[in-house]
Order: structure tokens, then C-alpha cells, then sequence
């Protein structure tokens, strides 16, 4: 073979290869744009939904992690949140109430000292009343807690004479609470006598009957059979003539040296008696020997008495507690000046 035909051949095959090349890439391009476009389609559809699965995933990844979140969600369901706030509206109303109600109460009673039920008085309107504690009425010289019926006729007509008004026990509760209303007598004055001696009916009650003098008793009824002392029929001679008869324990024991239930038994004990005897209201309590504990207050507060005197020396005032009320002791030995200061000096 010549060169020539060696050209030809050449360059002939050089065509065929364009050609080819040229028809394959004319194929190419017709065949492969369309694929193309949809792979791209299909990956836009596929990470279409990966991204719209993520938000998904998202809100669920609370899911993945039950662990933690979803006791925070368990704790606020079971804590019923609203009906923790249901239980705190209808709450406020009795609570509201609650709040009123006690600041009155018990204020009167911190404050003031008055017993549940009494409007305080303000400190402007205090009420201070002499309450005059004897005891026995007779010839007894260096017996202090005794006082002659000499001595007592004298101290009783120095009250008539300069205008004291020996005042009953439903008298005094109405001025110590302060009762709007109600006229105060000229210089009032409450005469009390303890234990129930029976020269108080022989000796005491003659001289007061003279200038018409009510009086208040502190009995103890389970002395009622001893010699010395008031029986019942005396006892109600005294109440038919003006004086009050009220508790001073059932056997005039040391009160702080009992237990609860033994000084629950003298203190309501000799109430019911005296109430069943007399057919009185015996809720004025007076302490044997001026003692008492935290107990036997609680238990007159519980047994609803509604005063207590001590032997604590001073006038009586509005602005005492009213288990913690304040006497004058007549000392049988004093004189009547004495006494005239006694009466005298407000503290
Ligand atoms: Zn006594």
C-alpha cells in the first residue's frame, strides 16, 4: 500500500470517528438532559420531605427525650395547676372570712384582754373599778384575812357617806366590757368576799343589807358540810339578799399542784353545783390562793367562764385579761385611812 491509499484510509477513519463521535454526542444530549432533571426532581423531592420531616422531628425530639421532659409534663398534669388555683379561689373567701373574723377576736383578746364576744373598748374609754376582797367577817385580832363587823360597818358607811355605788357582778361585767348604753353609777365599787365563812350570812350580810349593798361571793361547795363555812340554805339567803354566788374551786385546793383533769374537775365541778343550787350563772371564777397555772386558764377559757380574779393587788380594769383581774385586799388589821387610800389611789 502506497502512501496515498494509506491518507485516505486515515482521514476516512478520522471522519468515521467525528461522525461517530459527533452522532454520540447528539445521542448523549438528547438522552441525557431528561435524566438529569429528574434526579435533580428527585433529590428536591427527597430532601423536600427530609426537610419538612424535620420539623417533625423536631417537636418529637421532646419524645426522644421522655426521660426529663416528659415527668416535668407528668408533674404539671397530676399538680393540676388550675386546680391548685381552683382550691385557692374558694380558699380566699373562708380565708378572707377567717381574717376578719379573728383580728377581731383576737385582737380583743391579746389587745384588750376582753373575752370572745366583747367589742374592745378603745384605750380612751378604759374602765378601772376598786374590787374589795374580804374574807372572813369577824372578831379575829392579828388575823389579817379577817376583818372586825366593827371595821367593816365603818369602811361600808364611808362608801355610803361619800358616794360609792357597791355595784352587783352583772353591774361590773357591763362597765369592765364597757357596754355602750349603759349608765355608770357614781364611783362604782365591787365587794367581794371569799370561801364562804359562815359569819358572812351572821356578820357581813346584815351591815351591807343596812345600806343596800349587793356583794359577790366566791364559794367552794365542797366545803358546804365543814363547820365555818356557808351551807346551801345560807348560801341562797345570801343570793336573796343581792349577792352573787359564784366558784372558787370545789375544795379550795392549790390549783398549779393538780393535773389538768383534777383542776377541770374543781373548776367546773363547783360551777355546776352552785348552778344547780342557786339556779344561777356561775361562770366567774375566783383562784384559791390567788393561784393558778397556763392549765386552769385554759380551762376556764374552755369551760366558757368569762372572768377570773386573782389577788394580784390593783384596780380592776377593762385593759386587764379577763382570767387576770385585779383586787384590793382589805386587810382586817388596817385602818380606815388606810383603807380610804386604798379606795383612793387608781393605778
Ligand atoms: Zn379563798
Amino acid at each position: 500500500m502506497n502512501v496515498r491509499k494509506k491518507r485516505f484510509l486515515f482521514y476516512t477513519l478520522l471522519a468515521g470517528v467525528f461522525t461517530l463521535l459527533f452522532l454520540l454526542v447528539i445521542s448523549a444530549l438528547n438522552s441525557s438532559t431528561a435524566p438529569i432533571h429528574i434526579e435533580v426532581q428527585a433529590e428536591e423531592l427527597i430532601q423536600t420531605p427530609l426537610s419538612a420531616l424535620v420539623p417533625i422531628e423536631v417537636p418529637s425530639l421532646p419524645l426522644d427525650k421522655p426521660e426529663q421532659p416528659l415527668p416535668a409534663q407528668v408533674d404539671i398534669i397530676p399538680t393540676p395547676m388550675p386546680s391548685v388555683q381552683m382550691d385557692m379561689i374558694p380558699a380566699p373567701t373562708p380565708s378572707v372570712q377567717v381574717i376578719t373574723a379573728p383580728p377581731q377576736t383576737t385582737s380583743v383578746t391579746v389587745d384588750t384582754y376582753m373575752p370572745n364576744g366583747v367589742v374592745a373598748p378603745s384605750a380612751s374609754s378604759k374602765v378601772s373599778i376598786p374590787v374589795l376582797n374580804y374574807h372572813s367577817v369577824t372578831i379575829d385580832p392579828g388575823n389579817v384575812v379577817v376583818i372586825s363587823p366593827a371595821k367593816l360597818e365603818a369602811q361600808m358607811k364611808y362608801l355610803h357617806d361619800h358616794g360609792y355605788t357597791p355595784i352587783s357582778l352583772a353591774t361590773f361585767i357591763n362597765l369592765i366590757e364597757n357596754k355602750s348604753g349603759f349608765a355608770a353609777p357614781d364611783k362604782p365599787v365591787l365587794l367581794t368576799f371569799d370561801d364562804g365563812y359562815v359569819d358572812n350570812v351572821e356578820e357581813a350580810m346584815p351591815i351591807l343589807a343596812k345600806y343596800k349593798f349587793p356583794a359577790t361571793l366566791f364559794m367552794s361547795p365542797g366545803m358546804v358540810e365543814d363547820a365555818g363555812y356557808l351551807n346551801w340554805e345560807q348560801a341562797t339567803q345570801l343570793q336573796e339578799a343581792g349577792w352573787d354566788i359564784q366558784p372558787h374551786g370545789m375544795t379550795h385546793p392549790h390549783l398549779p399542784k393538780l393535773s389538768a383533769e383534777q383542776q377541770a374537775y374543781e373548776i367546773t365541778e363547783a360551777r355546776k353545783l352552785i348552778e344547780e343550787k342557786l339556779g344561777t350563772q356561775a361562770d366567774v371564777f375566783c383562784y384559791p390562793y390567788g393561784e393558778y397555772n397556763q392549765t386552769t386558764v385554759k380551762l376556764l377559757k374552755e369551760h366558757g367562764f368569762r372572768y377570773a380574779f386573782t389577788i394580784d393587788q390593783g384596780y380592776t380594769t377593762n385593759q386587764q385579761s379577763p382570767y387576770l383581774l385585779k383586787r384590793l385586799f382589805i386587810n382586817g388589821e388596817e385602818s380606815l385611812k388606810v383603807f380610804i387610800n386604798k379606795l383612793s389611789k387608781a393605778n
